[in-house]
C-alpha cells in the first residue's frame, strides 16, 4: 500500500473527515513514520490491528479511507448562490451543505408558489 499520498496534503481540517478516515490517517502516519513500507507493511497493519483489537482489513479499510477523504475533488453545496464547500467526509451521495441540507431547505426547494384564496369570513 502507497502512504506518499501523505506527503501532498493540502492544509486541512481534520474534524472533517469521517471517524474512519480519522482513524485511517493516524494508522498511515504511524506506519510511514514507522517506516513500515513495501515487504514490512504486512507488519505494520498486524501491529496496529492488534493495538486496535481490529482486523487487518479493517484497519487497511481506515487508511484507503483516509486517502480517498483527503485526495478526493473538494465538492460544493447546489444550492443557488451558496458554493460552500462540503466537508471532506461527507458521504458521495451529500449535494448541500449543512445550513441548507436541512428539513426547512429542502422544504422551501420544493415549495410552488403559494395559491392565495381569499379567507372566508
Ligand atoms: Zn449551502
Amino acid at each position: 500500500m502507497d502512504l506518499t499520498w501523505l506527503h501532498d496534503l493540502p492544509p486541512f481540517n481534520k474534524d472533517e473527515l469521517s471517524r474512519e478516515a480519522r482513524l485511517g490517517l493516524g494508522a498511515a502516519r504511524h506506519m510511514h513514520d514507522a517506516k513500515y513500507v513495501g515487504n514490512d507493511f504486512g507488519y505494520g497493519v498486524r501491529e496496529l490491528a492488534s493495538h486496535h483489537s481490529r482486523d487487518e482489513r479493517t484497519i487497511r479499510r481506515w487508511i484507503r479511507k483516509a486517502h480517498d477523504e483527503l485526495t478526493r475533488e473538494p465538492r460544493f453545496c447546489k444550492e443557488k448562490q451558496c458554493g460552500a464547500r462540503l466537508p471532506l467526509g461527507a458521504r458521495t451521495s451529500r449535494r448541500y451543505c449543512d445550513q441548507h441540507a436541512g428539513n426547512a431547505a429542502r422544504v422551501q426547494r420544493h415549495r410552488h408558489p403559494a395559491k392565495t384564496r381569499r379567507a372566508r369570513n
